[in-house]
């Protein structure tokens, strides 16, 4: 594929500001050239694709997933999970201790592969694999750069493996956001479990130690254990804990926010954190919702669920009965916002930003406009898998097949460590 071609024929919306029928995109060196008109459009010697009539949006963000959970489909767990803390003994915290540095690596490589397939350009990654912590942020780097995603990642730090573990976990994450300060593609983010899993000695290490300007991604109000375990400790909540070390700030990701104290939400109020809500994980696990009466600045994640963002987007209206609020703020604008400031132009479709591009599936038959298009996107896309996923001007997937990485070769690597895995997990 040459680095120098139009997109023909498409309806084109960055999901925040316009939609403009009849459009073309002309895409050269990674970046978008220009955008206009069709008829306007037409250049010859250029190689030109005709979308059909398709809708294109930017690149998506899952702002909250977890790569390593990528293998687990179909794992049964090793015990009961019928409460918060099963889940996490007989499921997940049982499969990040099996994990070693082979299957950190396909688990990201399978998650990205699946999020191409959803049009998902940029992935925010909590990972933890508690037996093999120093170079794993280095293993899932490796992932993005094969499937050419961008992506924020951290190393999800907690008391779980003792003290010792924790200075390790603390120094994988420190030591990747050093690395990476300048990346155009990775960044790294200070990685925190959740509050119930930090002793009052482990919080003050890591406020010690945290670079001031390193924002935090922690799990914060997923259950009401984590709520009365912060009270316990002498605060009004998770938030107000996190406030009181000092690890807040507009940057940090805190993700679910569903079980706070109203001091919490005052805190949310002033300081704006970025939060995430995870529809259909908060369903999976019976763990409420957020309160969107008094959330209202807040982004998408998966959980590590699915790389499907529209499918989740379509979730959260379902749950939550039609009550949308601001569809584009969650979608497209908040995550212009944040990812932004890592990544120049991010989420743009204007000259000069990166070609992150979404070719959806769906032609639209009915009137589209700014008014109406999160309904298209509920009702027509449908979180289907798109027709085109473009990251940096490179044609990833199209036609139902992805380009890069070799999924067929990647796929026989990856059944082969699932095996592994999966025994590892069992034992
Ligand atoms: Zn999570």
């Amino acid at each position: 594929m040459s680095d120098h071609y139009i997109l023909s024929n498409a309806v084109l919306s960055d999901g925040v500001s316009f939609v403009l029928h009849d459009a073309a995109i002309e895409i050269k060196n990674g970046s978008i050239l220009k955008i206009g008109k069709n008829a306007d459009m037409q250049k010859t010697g250029i190689k030109s694709i005709d979308l059909g009539g398709r809708l294109v949006l930017p690149g998506l963000l899952n702002a909250h997933h977890h790569l390593y959970s990528a293998l687990a489909t179909g794992l049964a767990p090793a015990g009961p999970t019928d409460t918060f803390g099963r889940i996490l003994e007989n499921l997940w915290w049982r499969l990040d201790r099996s994990l070693d540095e082979e299957s950190i690596y396909y688990s990201a490589v399978s998650g990205l592969m699946q999020c191409i397939r959803y049009g998902v350009t940029t992935v925010i990654d909590h990972h933890a694999s508690m037996h093999s912590v120093k170079g794993s942020l280095d293993i899932i780097e490796s992932a993005f750069r094969e499937t050419g995603l961008k992506g924020l990642l951290c190393y999800e730090v907690s008391d779980r493996e003792g003290e010792k573990a924790l200075d390790a976990q603390i120094d994988e994450n420190v030591n990747f956001w050093n690395k990476h300060r300048e990346d155009p593609k990775i960044r790294g983010l200070f990685g925190l479990h959740a509050n119930f899993t930090l002793s009052e000695k482990s919080m003050r290490r890591i406020a010690e130690v945290r670079p001031r300007e390193m924002p935090v991604h922690i799990h914060c109000g997923e259950s009401a254990g984590d709520l009365a375990f912060c009270r316990g400790q002498g605060y009004a909540g998770p938030v107000d804990r996190l406030h009181a070390f000092g690890l807040l700030s507009r940057s940090s990701l805190l993700a679910h926010c569903i079980h706070l104290s109203d001091r919490d939400y005052d805190i949310l109020y002033e300081l704006q954190p970025v939060v995430v809500s995870n529809p259909e994980s908060n369903a999976n696990n019976n763990a409420g919702m957020m309160d969107l009466t008094k959330i209202r600045r807040y982004v998408l994640g998966t959980d590590g669920m699915t790389g499907n963002m529209l499918g989740t987007f379509r979730s959260h209206f379902l749950l939550r009965n039609g009550d949308l609020q601001n569809p584009s703020g969650m979608l497209f604008a908040y995550p212009a916002e944040i990812m932004g400031s890592y990544f120049p132009g991010w989420g743009k479709l204007e000259a000069g930003a990166a070609a992150d591009i979404a070719v959806t599936n769906y032609r639209p038959l009915t009137p589209l406009n700014m008014d109406n298009l999160f309904f298209h996107l509920i009702f027509g896309v449908q979180g289907k898998e798109m027709f085109m996923t473009i990251a940096d001007g490179k044609i990833l997937f199209s036609n139902n097949k992805l380009h890069s990485p070799d999924e067929e070769a990647m796929n026989a690597a990856i059944k082969e460590t699932v095996m592994k895995l999966h025994e590892r997990f069992k034992q």
